[in-house]
């Protein structure tokens, strides 16, 4: 038996860098893992040109598809993968789905849930970015705070009615909206930061994606108080049939398990 617990962490989310810190070194380094230290790479996309990184190794870029993240598996003795990826990128997640079934490896999916609407909430729900530009055109919206990410403004890009407001962590690249602002920003977000922003800009809808988790949800609550829609993104279908956890502390219990 090796003398670590190797994890591999798909990264890339608030939840998997605490994770990853929760994980890392001496925390479960006892009995339950044969006295094995837990080593935990974090494997990142690569999307982000400055990444705030986690505790432990980290790895940049693709596998090359499900067949590349089983060989990353066998070459590097990975004992269980731990998918803790945001819940829109569902490529990776079906990679992991297929990789960790060939290559024989446990695999946990970290999944935070999604949020659901509070009394006094105008939302919208619609089953993608291209929906959530039509929704935008039939709602007559004429401020709009977009934050669904530099990646997806291409299916803004034909909209010239409205003002965007676009947040993002790093500079978007056309094409994008004509009539656009942006700040350049990565969460968690506070709620009086939330509630100015939307008073400065007088933004009249808000759109987001169902990420879930508490790092932008912020943004949600002083929508509501200020009486401002809010157009929410579906996720998409994440796969079935594997274990899931909500949270870090249950991903950590679901490793303890397996070294036990
Ligand atoms: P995606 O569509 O599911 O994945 C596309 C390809 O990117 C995958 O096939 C894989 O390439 C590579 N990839 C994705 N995540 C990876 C990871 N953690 N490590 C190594 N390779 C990875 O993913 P996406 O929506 O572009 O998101 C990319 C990353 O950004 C994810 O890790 C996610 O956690 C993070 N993120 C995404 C969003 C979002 O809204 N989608 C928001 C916040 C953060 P190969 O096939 O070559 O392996």
């Amino acid at each position: 038996m090796s003398e670590t617990f190797r994890v591999l962490l798909l990264g890339g989310t608030t939840e998997a860098r605490r994770l990853a810190g929760l994980l890392h070194g001496e925390p479960l380094h006892g009995a339950s893992l044969d006295g094995r230290a837990i080593h935990v790479t974090t494997s990142l996309a690569g999307r982000v040109a400055r990444p705030v990184l986690p505790p432990g190794e980290v790895r940049i870029g693709g596998f090359g598809g499900a067949e590349g993240l089983s060989r990353h598996l066998r070459a590097h003795h990975v004992d269980a993968v731990i998918d803790a990826t945001h819940p829109f990128a569902a490529t990776i997640s079906r990679n992991a789905v297929l990789a960790a079934a060939d290559a024989h490896v446990p695999l946990l999916a970290l999944r935070r849930p999604s949020w659901v609407p509070a009394e006094g909430d105008d939302w919208h729900t619609v089953g993608s970015l291209a929906g959530a530009a039509e929704a935008l055109a039939a709602l007559r919206a004429r401020r709009v705070f977009l934050t669904t990410g530099r990646t997806g403004l291409a299916a803004f890009a034909g909209l010239d009615g409205p003002w965007f407001l676009v947040r993002s962590v790093d500079a978007p690249e056309p094409p994008y909206p004509a009539r656009m602002e942006t700040i350049l920003d990565r969460g968690p977000f506070t709620l009086d930061g939330e509630r100015e922003l939307l008073r400065r800009h007088r933004v009249d809808t808000v759109v987001t994606k169902d990420s879930g988790g508490a790092a932008t949800a912020p943004k949600l609550t002083a929508a509501r108080e200020a009486g401002v829609r809010v157009v929410v993104v579906r996720r998409p279908p994440a796969p079935e049939g594997i274990c899931v956890a909500a949270t870090p502390d249950e991903a950590v219990r679901w490793v303890r398990q397996l070294g036990g």
